[in-house]
């Protein structure tokens, strides 16, 4: 089955930064598994999985602007009192903030002092080309419901 619109695959990935450092990978555990044409995975993976195969390997070099995008540098800084007790916070974790006039955004949180956190508009990843070396170890179709949910059921995970 090729990859398109409407499939669900299964991926084995490394992904590297152009420094050639390791951020993230599967290997060694389960497969990545997301809903093609969802917007699941950054823009510029899901358009090299395109058309693809089980049992394809390829590696492809990601853009920030079909990746995590552009590195904005807009930070805020708050009083750690303003989040509520008994949340774990941690730096690189995504908080979402309501905007007045703007609406929901994602916040990151990019550090911790003593008093205060340190939130930013950007990805953790904002501004890095993505190096991602895949392959590709299942494809199949997506049930009218993963369809209409706009995401992957699996195991016995239903909602
Ligand atoms: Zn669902």
């Amino acid at each position: 089955m090729i990859i398109e619109d409407g499939t669900v695959v299964s991926i084995a990935y490394t992904l590297t930064n152009d420094a050639g450092e390791q951020l993230d990978t599967s290997v060694g555990g389960d497969p990545l598994v997301y809903l093609h044409g969802a917007q699941n995975i950054v823009p510029g993976l899901e358009q090299a999985l395109d058309g693809r195969t089980v049992g394809d390997e390829f590696d492809v070099r990601v853009a920030p602007a079909d990746g995590y995008g552009d590195r904005t540098a807009e930070t805020q800084t708050v009083p750690r009192e303003q989040f509520p007790d008994g949340v774990d916070l941690a730096v690189g974790m995504p908080l979402r903030a309501e905007v007045p006039d703007h609406g929901p955004v994602v916040l990151w949180i990019e550090s911790i002092e003593e008093d205060t956190v340190s939130l930013s508009l950007d990805h953790p990843l904002a501004g890095e080309h993505l190096n991602f070396a895949i392959e590709v170890v299942e494809v199949r179709a997506a049930t009218d419901e993963e369809k209409a949910h706009g995401h992957v059921h699996t195991g016995d995970h239903h909602h």
